[in-house]
C-alpha cells in the first residue's frame, strides 16, 4: 500500500500565504540562507534566524527529503573596511577569527553546518561576469565614477516581493553624497569604485571597470546562482533582508538568468530585547558567549528559541530562559529514564504513535514548533505515566525510544549534562563570590539580589559554618 503524500507547508512571503511545498527534482531541498557579516560575533538575534534555518532543516530530512543548503559569509562590507582600517588591518584579518567564533557557537548551539559556507572574497570572478551579464542585458550601467549600479526601472517585477509600489521606493531610497553619478537615486551599486581605504585593507580588486569591490547584494545572487543554480528551492533570511536585500537578490538573479530565482521565501521574525526589561544576566551582549556564562545551556536557548513560532517577535528575558531551562531538564530525566527502562505496556506504543503523528503534523504545517513541542510534552507525560506502571511489553518501549529519537533528531533539547554542568557550576561559582563580596560589604541588598537569581535558577543555597553549600533542585 502506498502512502498518503504528505504535504509540507510553508509561508512564502512573495505569495504571503502558506503554500504546499515540495523540492523540484522531489528529493533534495536546496536552500540558500543568507549568513553572518563577519565583523563582531553574531548575536543571539542573529541565531535565532540561524535556528529557524536549523529546524526548517531538519523538518525537512523528518518529511523525508535530502538537504543542500548553502550559507554565505559575507566578508567584504562597509563595517569590515571600517573596522580594519581603525585598527590598521586587513578585512581578512578581521573576519577570519569572527568567522571562527561563527562555527565554534553554531557548533555549541547544535546547528547542523549547512553542506557549503562560501565567503563572498572567494566569488569576485562569479560576481564580476554577472554584473557583466546585466550590463550586456542593458539593466545595469557604469556610472562616471567606475561604479555600476542596477537601473531599477529597466526591470519589471521590481518591488514583487517587497510589495513596495515605484513611489514608495523612491520616497525610501537615499542619496549619499558619493553616489551622485547614479541615473536614480534608488538605483543600487552592483559594484562600488575603490576608495583609498579599500585599497588599504585589501578590499579592492581588479575589474573591466577598474579596482573596486562587490556590492553586498551580489555576492548572494553570484554565490548562490554558482553554488545550487538558477532557480533554488528556498531562499531564507531573517525579516528585515526582504527590501532591499532580497529584492536586489532577486532583480540581480532574474534579469540575468531570466529564470525565476527562487520557488518559495521563508523569513524570520525577529528576537527582541527591550531596553530596561534587557536579560539581567545576559547584559548587552547577548551572544553565545554571554549565553554560556549565564548558565543557561544550549538546549535551554533552542527550547525558548522553538516555543514561539518562527514567524511571531520573541523576546528575550531571563525568566523565559529560566522557563526553558526547567522545561530541558525534565527532557533531560526523560531521557535517562527511558535509556535506563526494561520494558513498557502496550498504551506505551499508543502514546508514541499518537506523540510522533502530532509532532509531524505541526511541523510539516509551516513549522509549527511550538504545537510540536506541545506534542512532546504530551508523550512524555503520557510516558512517564505508563513507565510508571510497568508492564513487560519491549515492543511499546521501542516504539516509544523511537519517537523520541525522532523528536530530538528534530528539537535536539536533551541537555549535555557533563559540558552543561560544568558550564552551571563556573556560573554558580562566578554568583557566590560576588554574594560573598556583597555581603563584606554589608550589601545585603545586592547578596539577597544574588540569592533570588539563583534560586530562579534553580540552585539552592545554604549557608553553614564552612561556608556556602549549593545544590540545584
Ligand atoms: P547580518 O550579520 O547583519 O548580515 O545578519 C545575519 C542574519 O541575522 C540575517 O538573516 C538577519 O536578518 C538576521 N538578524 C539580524 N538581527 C536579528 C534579530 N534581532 N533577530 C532575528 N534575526 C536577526
Ligand atoms: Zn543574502
Amino acid at each position: 500500500m502506498t502512502q498518503p503524500a504528505r504535504t509540507f507547508r510553508l509561508f512564502d512571503t512573495m505569495s504571503r500565504q502558506v503554500v504546499d511545498f515540495a523540492p523540484a527534482d522531489g528529493q533534495v531541498v536546496r536552500f540558500y540562507s543568507c549568513g553572518p557579516t563577519v565583523y563582531n560575533p553574531a548575536h543571539l538575534g542573529n541565531f535565532r534566524t540561524f535556528l529557524f534555518n536549523d529546524l526548517l532543516r531538519r523538518s525537512v530530512q523528518l518529511r523525508g527529503w535530502s538537504v543542500f543548503q548553502v550559507q554565505n559569509l559575507t566578508d567584504v562590507d562597509d563595517k569590515i573596511i571600517k573596522r580594519a582600517d581603525e585598527q590598521g588591518k586587513t578585512i581578512r584579518e578581521v573576519t577570519e577569527p569572527v568567522s571562527e567564533v561563527f562555527f565554534a557557537d553554531r557548533d555549541y548551539l547544535r546547528i547542523q553546518p549547512a553542506e557549503s559556507y562560501p565567503k563572498a572574497t572567494d566569488y569576485i570572478p562569479q560576481m564580476i561576469a554577472l554584473v557583466e551579464r546585466l550590463i550586456a542585458r542593458g539593466v545595469a550601467y557604469v556610472a562616471d565614477d567606475k561604479s555600476v549600479y542596477f537601473a531599477i526601472d529597466r526591470f519589471e517585477g521590481y518591488g514583487r516581493l517587497s510589495r513596495l509600489d515605484r513611489r514608495e521606493v523612491r520616497a525610501g531610497a537615499r542619496v549619499s553624497q558619493d553616489e551622485y553619478s547614479k541615473e536614480n537615486a534608488q538605483d543600487f551599486a552592483l559594484w562600488k569604485s575603490a576608495k583609498p581605504e579599500d585599497e588599504r585593507v585589501e578590499a579592492a580588486w581588479d575589474s573591466p571597470w577598474g579596482l573596486g569591490r562587490p556590492g553586498w547584494h551580489l555576492e548572494c545572487s553570484a554565490m548562490a546562482i554558482d553554488l545550487i543554480g538558477e532557480t533554488l528551492d528556498l531562499h531564507t533570511g531573517g525579516i528585515d533582508l526582504v527590501f532591499p536585500h532580497h529584492e536586489d537578490e532577486i532583480a540581480q538573479s532574474e534579469a540575468a538568468t531570466g529564470q525565476p530565482f527562487a520557488r518559495c521565501w521563508c523569513h524570520g521574525a525577529f528576537l527582541l530585547t527591550d531596553g530596561a526589561k534587557m536579560a539581567k544576566r545576559l547584559g548587552n551582549t547577548a551572544t553565545v558567549k554571554g549565553l554560556r556564562e549565564g548558565g543557561f545551556s544550549a538546549a535551554a536557548l533552542r527550547h525558548f528559541v522553538f516555543n514561539t513560532h518562527y514567524r511571531k517577535e520573541l523576546n528575550l528575558s531571563d525568566e523565559a530562559l529560566d522557563h526553558s531551562s526547567e522545561a530541558v531538564r525534565r527532557i533531560g530525566d526523560f531521557a535517562e529514564r527511558l535509556e535506563g527502562a526494561k520494558a513498557g505496556t502496550s498504551e506505551l506504543a499508543v502514546a508514541a504513535n499518537e506523540g510522533m503523528k502530532a509532532f509531524e503534523a505541526a511541523l510539516f504545517d509551516d513549522l509549527n514548533a511550538p504545537e510540536a513541542m506541545a506534542a512532546l510534552f504530551t508523550f512524555l507525560k503520557s510516558a512517564n505515566r505508563e513507565l510508571d506502571r510497568g508492564g513487560d511489553y519491549v515492543e511499546g518501549l521501542k516504539a516509544a525510544r523511537a519517537t523520541f529519537a525522532r523528536m530530538m533528531g528534530v528539537l535536539d533539547l536533551v541537555p549535555d549534562r557533563t559540558v552543561e554542568d560544568a558550564e552551571l557550576v563556573a556560573y554558580v561559582e562566578e554568583r557566590l563570590a560576588a554574594r560573598k563580596v556583597a555581603r563584606g560589604a554589608r550589601n545585603f541588598a545586592e547578596s539577597d539580589r544574588i540569592r533570588d537569581e539563583l534560586v530562579a535558577r534553580g540552585v539552592q543555597i545554604e549557608d553553614t559554618a564552612q561556608g556556602t553549600k549549593w545544590k540545584v533542585g
